[in-house]
């Protein structure tokens, strides 16, 4: 295979169409059997259930090129396992898992000229969704359901180095409390869309979100889970019913305790304990750590003592290992790394 002529070092987050797509289509009550397809176009009814309701739920993974030259995907089993907590708590019917990794490989495959060679820093990202596509108008599921997974190449997160962001504490808020804060559904983007730009028009990287119904807890951010580390090296993540369980998160914890030999607690984070922490980073797919600098509350700056130029160490530690793992360059857990060819 001849890999496209791309400026893999120089690619930013955008959308690059690529060959293939995966489309399945779920009718009287049954998916058909999927296909890979050219046409990136959707048609449908103006009275779609998704564009009446948002009725959608989404993935995101990437594959990458490892340091001996395998095209591999990390821990999709256990996208396969949250779109299906997704489309449970929006009343789609669920992708199997199998079928979803099947996908992710077929696309991968169709699509191997567009994954990064190693060393570029670039990933082919992976966008599974779902969504209701029938007429709806009545509030009420869709009859009809379309599965896609669509790939784009990105470019490296870090181009220059990780900067440590500043980030606000917003007074909207994202998810309430028993709302869908833990499912990653599209109308959990769009009402932060306003949040987010509000942020940055005040100078502000990020929102950190707090519980809604007290506004005393961390939660996470638009799109990332927050990790802290402690001044004795303790790794903390908030624990919280509404915040999405991000798989880069729950895998940095894991290597934190047993790769690292670091004490872990996924427990309540309260506002009034920010000032005591020695680290904190935001945790996905496409940067795997980015880390915080600083966090404002209202005029009130907290700065993290890891600073402002870079990551802190025991986050630094982390981002190597997980880095390293997916890279193929230390070896990964049973079952992290899925080999497409
Ligand atoms: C996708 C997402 C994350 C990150 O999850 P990963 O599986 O690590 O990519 C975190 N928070 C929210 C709200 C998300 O939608």
């Amino acid at each position: 295979m001849e890999k496209k002529n791309i400026d893999w070092s120089n690619l930013g987050f955008g959308y690059i169409k690529t060959d293939k797509r995966y489309v399945s289509y779920y009718k009287d009550g049954a998916w058909d059997e999927g296909a890979l397809i050219d046409d990136p176009m959707i048609t449908m009814s103006e009275c779609a259930g998704v564009l009446q309701y948002a009725q959608t739920c989404f993935e995101g993974l990437k594959a990458y090129t490892t340091a001996d030259g395998h095209i591999v995907v990390f821990r999709p089993d256990l996208n396969a396992e949250r779109l299906e907590n997704s489309a449970k708590r929006l009343e789609m019917p669920v992708f199997p898992k199998d079928r979803f990794i099947d996908a992710v490989v077929k696309t991968v495959k169709a699509n191997d000229a567009y994954v990064p060679p190693y060393g570029t820093g670039a990933t082919l990202y992976l966008r599974p969704y779902m969504f209701g596509k029938n007429e709806v108008i009545g509030v009420k599921p869709a009859d009809e359901y379309e599965f896609r997974l669509f790939t784009t190449p990105v470019g490296p997160y870090f181009k220059g180095g990780a900067k440590p962001l500043t980030i606000k504490i917003s007074d909207f808020d994202r998810a309430a409390p028993h709302g869908t804060g833990n499912v990653k559904a599209g109308l959990n983007y769009a009402m932060s869309l306003h949040a987010i730009v509000t942020a940055h028009n005040e100078g502000y990287d990020e929102n950190m979100y707090l519980d809604p119904a007290s506004r005393t807890k961390v939660e996470e951010t638009g799109g990332a889970n927050f990790l802290f580390i402690t001044k004795d090296n303790k790794v903390v993540t908030p624990k919280s019913d509404s915040i999405l369980p991000s798989i880069t998160r729950r895998s940095l914890m894991y290597v934190a305790k047993e790769y690292l030999g670091l004490e872990t607690e996924e427990r309540e984070v309260y506002l009034s304990e920010l000032d005591d922490f020695a680290e904190c980073g935001l945790c996905g797919t496409a940067a795997v750590i980015s880390p915080v600098g600083k966090i404002v509350d209202h005029g009130r700056e907290i700065c993290l003592p890891s600073g402002m130029n870079e990551m802190g160490p025991v986050t630094k530690k982390l981002y190597d290992t997980l880095t390293g793992i997916q890279m193929g360059k230390v070896e990964a857990p049973e079952g992290w790394i899925k080999v497409i060819e």
